[in-house]
């Protein structure tokens, strides 16, 4: 039986080229760059509650980084550190291979270094803290919307949500086409943090946030920061396409509250419209002006999804509570 050592050795050390020290000793030691800020987040993953029990290690790996990477994105930093500290049931050499062959595939693309972590025995929890940097006051902060912002998203909304769904079998049999299926259930285990477009943002955007718990509940965090309000267009919002019918409501709601999509939601001022489309362009990724910030409204909604015609359209649900 390989003893903690060995598995750190074997799985989670390469040299790292980020930080003066790395995994090895009590501590890592980093520097950043002058004029710049550290941007510091976490976030865990446990079984069964972020991840399908069957989910293959390799993307349990990847996406356990990535959702962090994302939270990097969001802020418009760059990642270059992170810490893991996991916990396993048993010693499973396969699935270890695996998980970290997903980790470094992901640390990789976005030239993050890990540094350090704590490894031990426990019902299988990953908790990867990551840490990244940018120019002094240059973040994109939940808080800087302005009155008046056009809204944007990046990609297509609700993939992931339907390839959960189409995992937990709650789909109807032959909703989604082969093809379809498997760009959803890419799209929820394998997502990709839009760090190129945090960056691009940075000197263009007033606020960013990353979708993990639904558009309109992440776009909520945004606007309650900013003491604001929004009218959105559904038609507007770039949603997955589905070749065989599926009924609008539960459309609407996978695409507007459905989470797992981790594509970047962000104002900015109407006059840098076409400057962002150039950025979509460059960046060859789809960016997609939404609807617009208004003033707060003292007792309804922050937030107005209309279709069209000028329709309210009703939603029930409000994003992802883990203890809702
Ligand atoms: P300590 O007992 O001083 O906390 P550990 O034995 O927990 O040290 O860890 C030894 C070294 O391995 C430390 O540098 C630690 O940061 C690193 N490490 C432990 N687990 C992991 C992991 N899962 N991924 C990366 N580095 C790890
Ligand atoms: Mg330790």
């Amino acid at each position: 039986m390989p003893t903690e050592f060995n598995i750190i050795e074997k799985y989670f050390t390469r040299a790292s080229q980020n930080a003066d020290l790395g995994v090895g000793d009590d501590a890592a030691l980093i520097q950043i760059s002058a004029g710049h800020q550290l941007a510091v987040s976490a976030d865990m993953s446990v079984a069964g509650t972020h991840f399908l029990a069957d989910c293959p290690a390799y993307f349990v790996g990847w996406k356990s980084l990535a959702v962090n990477v994302s939270d990097m994105a969001a802020m418009g930093a760059t990642p270059k550190w992170a810490t893991l500290a996991i916990a396993l049931p048993n010693i499973d050499e396969a699935w270890l291979a695996e998980f970290s062959r997903g980790f470094f595939a992901c640390a990789d693309e976005f030239s993050i270094s890990l540094i350090g972590g704590d490894t031990t025995r426990g019902p299988l929890n990953i908790s990867v803290q990551i840490m990244g940097e940018l120019p002094i006051d240059k973040a994109l902060r939940r808080d800087g919307a302005k009155l008046g912002d056009e809204i944007w998203v990046s990609g297509t909304l609700g993939e992931a949500a339907l390839g959960l769904a189409q995992l937990q079998k709650k789909l109807p049999e032959n909703t989604l086409s082969a093809t379809e299926r498997q760009v959803c259930i890419d799209a929820l285990q394998a997502p990709q943090p839009r760090v190129a477009l945090g960056l691009a943002l940075q000197y263009i955007a007033n606020s960013a946030i990353d979708i993990s718990d639904g558009l309109l509940a992440d776009l909520g965090h945004i606007l309650e920061r900013s003491s604001l309000g929004a009218n959105l267009v559904w038609e507007k919002v770039p949603h997955v396409h589905i070749s065989n019918e599926i009924d609008t409501t539960k459309l609407q709601s996978l695409v507007l509250n459905g989470g797992d999509d981790y594509e970047l939601c962000f104002t900015a001022p109407a006059s840098q419209h076409d400057a962002i489309l150039a950025i979509g362009k460059k960046l060859n990724l789809k960016l997609s002006a939404i609807g617009e910030t208004t003033p707060a409204p003292p007792h309804k909604n922050r937030l107005n999804v209309y279709d069209k015609n000028h329709q309210a359209i009703e939603l029930k649900s409000v994003g992802y509570d883990h203890f809702g």
